[in-house]
């Protein structure tokens, strides 16, 4: 049976970038990812929220994924249009899907054994505490590991390891559409983002990849047709003349509580990180990732692979990340404005930078 140190469950950005960072610091790591693609299905629009952190991936990952500065994050009322604010810091646009394959890429290269269309299927419990999984694999069925990294996204709430691990209630799943549109009309730098009290037309948001093209998040295709269709607002005015170039699911879970840490990411020798965690946000797994990864890596260096060990992790989150989650639906009631949640996450993850991408590269 193969054995590693660290397995990794998930390989999303959060997953990718822990096993990146565990390698680099001498750890034997596997990810292990069920889809047959690092970074497809893209359910998420690219949005990295402005930090020290977003900033070194940006320019570490140099020409290897397309990226956007924003300039201009403006939140609006979607029937008037009025600004309701505006900030400068809206950090980037990227290609999420190349960013991942980027990620994966360099975690390869760092010495990471990555295994697609590989579903974990189970904890394998040994005296207390993890021992190895099993997979849905006929090329690598079971594995041994001394610490486990779940990253299986935002089901781990839903039907995944954060309900099985008792961390959370079973959440309910609601998903949406992602589009990718073309010929809408949006300019490239600036992010427009629209409340409303119709359901239908708030927290409609545009993420614009250039002039014309960008992602647009809709309950469902009806919704996409229907707002088409209407003349009584500004969001269904930029959609009028655009088409789909892609048309991706995607999926919340209620009892992640969307963005909002559990109270415990630690479980045993589990280290749960991004939307696992009950986070969200690129930036903010990725961050995870590098925590997790380095504590991983000098908790199997001192032979230590308790619980309590493992909590320095979860305490490095709630520092930094957990004052200024990715709760990117009551930022406004949370924070005040969308320029304060974006202040204080910089705030927050001052002085910590993708050091070891940039290294690689
Ligand atoms: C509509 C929408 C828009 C969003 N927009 C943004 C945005 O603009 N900017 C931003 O920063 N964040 C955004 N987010 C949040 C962001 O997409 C997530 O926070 C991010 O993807 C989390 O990364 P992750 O690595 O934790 O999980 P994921 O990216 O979900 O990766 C988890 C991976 O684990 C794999 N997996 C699951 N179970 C198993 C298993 N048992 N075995 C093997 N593999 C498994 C999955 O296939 C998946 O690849 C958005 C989310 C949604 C839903």
């Amino acid at each position: 049976m193969s054995n590693f140190d660290v397995i990794v469950i998930g390989g999303g950005p959060a997953g990718c970038y822990a096993g990146l960072i565990a390698a680099t610091k001498g750890c034997k790591v596997a990810i292990f990812e069920e889809h047959g693609a690092i970074g497809w299905p893209r359910h998420d629009p690219g949005w990295l929220m402005e930090s020290e952190f977003t900033k070194s991936v940006i320019s570490s990952i140099g020409k290897a994924v397309p990226w956007t500065k924003v300039e201009e994050y403006r939140v609006c009322n979607s029937e008037s249009g009025d600004l309701i604010e505006k900030s400068t810091r809206g950090g980037y646009v990227v290609r999420r899907d190349l960013l991942e394959k980027e990620i994966a890429a360099l975690a390869v290269k760092a010495g990471v054994r990555l295994y697609l269309k590989t579903r974990v299927i189970k904890l394998i419990r040994k005296e207390g505490k993890v021992a190895g999984i099993e997979t849905s694999s006929d090329i690598i069925p079971r594995a041994k590991g001394k610490i486990f990294i779940c990253a299986d996204g935002i089901r781990s709430s839903g039907s995944g390891f954060a309900v099985k691990e008792g961390l959370c209630a079973r959440g309910e799943v609601k998903s949406g559409i992602s589009y990718l549109l073309a010929n809408a009309d949006v300019s490239a730098g600036i992010i427009e983002h629209f409340l409303s009290s119709d359901p239908l037309l708030n927290y409609r948001c545009f993420f614009v990849h250039r002039k014309g093209l960008c992602i647009l998040g809709l309950p469902s295709s009806e919704a996409f047709y229907e707002l088409k269709e209407r003349e009584d607002n500004i969001v269904s005015r930029k959609i009028k003349d655009a088409y789909p170039l892609e048309v991706n699911g995607f999926s919340r879970v209620t009892s992640g509580k969307y963005g909002k840490y559990f109270t415990n990411m630690v479980r045993d020798n589990i280290i749960f990180v991004g939307d696992a965690s009950g986070g969200a946000g690129n930036i903010h797994g990725m961050i995870q990732g590098q925590f997790a990864g380095t504590v991983a890596a000098s908790a199997i260096k001192d032979n230590d692979t308790g619980e309590e060990r493992l909590s320095e992790y979860q305490d490095l989150v709630f520092n930094t990340l957990g004052k200024a989650p990715f709760f990117y639906f009551s930022a406004r009631e949370d924070f005040g404005s969308f320029d304060d949640w974006f202040h204080e996450f910089e705030e927050s993850t001052k002085g910590i930078e993708a050091t070891t991408l940039a290294r690689l590269r």
